[in-house]
């Protein structure tokens, strides 16, 4: 079997060897112990409580709907739930920790093994082992920036609930871990336990990287830590599995270590040498209790389900006759798979995932604006497929109306089949305007004709010409037809 992700050293052959651990941050209105707000943006210090500021005596009290979350996200991996789980102190000095510590969890956490399917190209799918997801603290912020010869400390993150996700070391090259991301970020916001939003720092990855000759145990590896957009995940990697190559290949070896991302030079630069657990110290935290939870509130929470992206794609496959490709693009983010189910309702499902995929997220994407911006509503989408259906428009005809409503924004509000009456683009299907231009066309280019009688494949210059002619209005069947006529050309 020849594996496509291998990567060509000067001695040969390597495989790269990806693990991820995600840092999500939970939805919650409060902080994991503290009853602080977690709002984004806020002046800083103005969301702290004295716990997250860890002034003495101040004890931590769990935040039920935190748990609820974890495990709600569990259940979206299809993961071990564990009802009993501990609260470890994972003691290091850091100026923005003033607890001394992260409570954390170590030897047992909420949730345990699981999965998540993820979509490459082509339709392919590869599922990826979870090894565990965890609570914990996020720590505050250092900033380095606001004076000349000082540092501030902002505490707002401090003490805000992480869910910390650990993937086995199961992707082989950078577009798996991408895909990884992307997929784990569509099944949190499925489930509402995270924004996911990397640019707020809502969703970090940390990168392990290794990487070694085909069929060898693992190499040592080097973690890249809080990777902040899926297109640096890829470029880290990418520099850190070449970084690794060289230095084998040159006779040295890897030293276990974090390492960091720096994006303006597309680099990865060493942070500090790897820690080993045991260099934590972790040990129960005495202010809390273990946590525990019975079946029936895992079960509430279960009841509770959205229906998620695999789901709702082997639906779309199952329902619509979708391509898994199709399906799996319309499904990646939740309000756009209910943008497409609003404007295929009672019409041709084909036909609307393309002019959805093809037309309203290719113009959204150019104009930076997210669906919920969209100047062309779903109810707008469907009839125009409508009227590509009943064949009034082409499909070239259709593309074109698509982009004036869209440049016209909801303010004109104009539907297209006003558009397409006030600018007069009905198709012509009238047989007699067709093949007058035909006629036209043929008689005009005498050689062009010989060397179609010579060469049929000749023929679609003539249908091009007709089509420009007419102003992309006339039906290209009917234009097909009439030409291979005129031509002589039918079988
Ligand atoms: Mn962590």
């Amino acid at each position: 079997m020849t594996n496509k992700n291998l990567i060509a050293g000067a001695t040969g052959d390597w495989e790269i060897v990806l693990g991820l651990e995600v840092h999500a941050q939970v939805s919650s209105n409060a902080k994991l112990f503290s009853g602080a707000a977690t709002e984004f943006g806020a002046e800083p210090n103005t969301q702290v409580s004295l716990v997250d500021a860890a002034m003495p005596g101040m004890l931590p009290v769990i935040n039920q709907k935190c748990v609820e979350q974890a495990v709600r996200t569990g259940l979206g991996l299809k993961a071990q739930i564990n009802n009993y789980s501990v609260f470890d102190r994972k003691n290091y000095f850091y100026p923005d920790l003033p607890q001394g510590y992260q409570i954390s969890q170590f030897q047992q956490p909420i949730v345990g093994e699981g999965v998540i399917d993820i979509d490459l190209d082509g339709g392919e799918v590869k599922t990826v082992r979870i090894e565990r997801l965890h609570l914990e603290q996020d720590a505050g912020k250092s900033l380095h920036d606001q004076h000349p010869n000082m540092s501030f400390v902002d505490l707002n993150r401090s003490g805000v609930a992480l869910m910390e996700i650990v993937s086995y070391p199961d992707m082989r090259s950078a577009a798996e871990a991408q895909a990884y991301v992307k997929k784990l970020r569509a099944i949190l916001r499925y489930l509402g336990t995270c924004d996911g939003n990397m640019e707020q720092g809502s969703l970090r990855a940390d990168v392990n990287v290794s990487v070694r000759r085909p069929g060898d145990p693992l190499g040592t590896r080097c973690e890249i830590k809080n990777v902040n957009s899926i297109r640096f995940i890829g470029q880290a990697i990418e520099h850190e599995a070449r970084r690794q190559i060289d230095i084998i290949e040159d006779g040295g070896s890897i030293a276990q270590e974090t390492r960091l991302f720096d994006p303006k030079n597309g680099e990865t630069r060493s942070m500090r040498s790897k820690e080993e657990a045991h260099d934590y110290r972790y040990f129960p935290d005495p202010d809390l209790l273990p946590l525990s939870f019975s079946q029936e509130f895992v079960d509430t929470i279960a009841a509770s389900l959205p229906e998620l992206p695999d789901d709702k794609k082997a639906r779309f496959i199952a329902d619509y006759g979708l391509s898994p490709y199709d399906a799996s693009v319309l499904v990646s983010e939740g309000e756009n798979a209910d943008f497409f189910e609003a404007a295929a309702a009672g019409r041709d499902a084909k036909a609307t995932a393309n002019m959805v995929i093809g037309s309203v997220f290719a113009g959204l994407n150019k104009a930076g604006l997210s669906i919920s911006e969209s100047p062309v509503s779903a109810e707008q989408v469907g009839q125009l497929v409508d009227l590509q259906s009943n064949d009034t428009v082409s499909s070239r005809i259709a593309k074109e109306v698509f982009e004036l409503m869209f440049e016209e924004g909801p303010d004109q509000g104009k539907d297209p089949a006003v558009i397409v009456e006030e600018k007069g683009l009905k198709q012509v299907t009238d047989t007699g305007a067709i093949e007058a231009a035909v006629d036209e066309v043929i008689q005009a280019n005498p050689d062009k004709v010989e060397q179609a009688r010579e060469r049929p494949k000749m023929a679609g210059w003539f249908v091009g010409q007709v089509m420009q002619a007419t102003g992309g209005k006339a039906n290209p069947q009917a234009v097909n037809k009439l030409v291979m006529q005129k031509l002589g050309l039918e079988e």
